[in-house]
């Protein structure tokens, strides 16, 4: 399968990583686990939306080992340059359960925060962080 993205999205990449993961890296003292860092050439093909941040390169779901994702979502809305971030299926006690999802764009780093969960089987995004 072909991965080759453009250097927009690669220089994208860069910044989520320098602006984001880099200061939680250093602030944790550990690895970020990236789940999911996607390129357009990519995510259709593995079945993904064409239509998230994820297909334009610019953002990572991610978890620290240890660090409940309730935590790592609060400090990265306290401390971090971001266009969206998602606390995603968390759950209150289950500090491993979900992960968080930011997205990061240099021409439109309006810091939306947002509580992704499941109601009646479906998704449904709450403002803020909610946990
Ligand atoms: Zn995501």
């Amino acid at each position: 399968m072909a991965n080759d993205p453009s250097e927009t999205e690669i220089e994208n990449m860069r910044l989520l990583c320098e602006n984001v993961l880099q200061k939680v890296r250093d602030y944790y003292g550990m690895g970020v686990k990236v789940n999911s860092l996607s390129t357009p050439s990519l995510i259709p093909k593995v079945g993904g939306s064409t239509t998230s941040d994820h297909c334009k390169g610019f953002a990572a779901d991610i978890e620290i080992p240890g660090i409940a994702n309730a935590d790592l979502a609060q400090w990265i809305a306290d401390n971090c340059e971001f266009r969206q971030l998602i606390l995603e299926f968390y759950t209150v006690g289950v500090p491993d359960s979900g992960w968080v999802h930011v997205s990061f764009n240099p021409a439109d780093n309006k810091k939306q925060v947002l509580t992704a969960t499941k109601q009646n089987g479906k998704t449904v995004y709450l403002p803020g962080l909610v946990a």
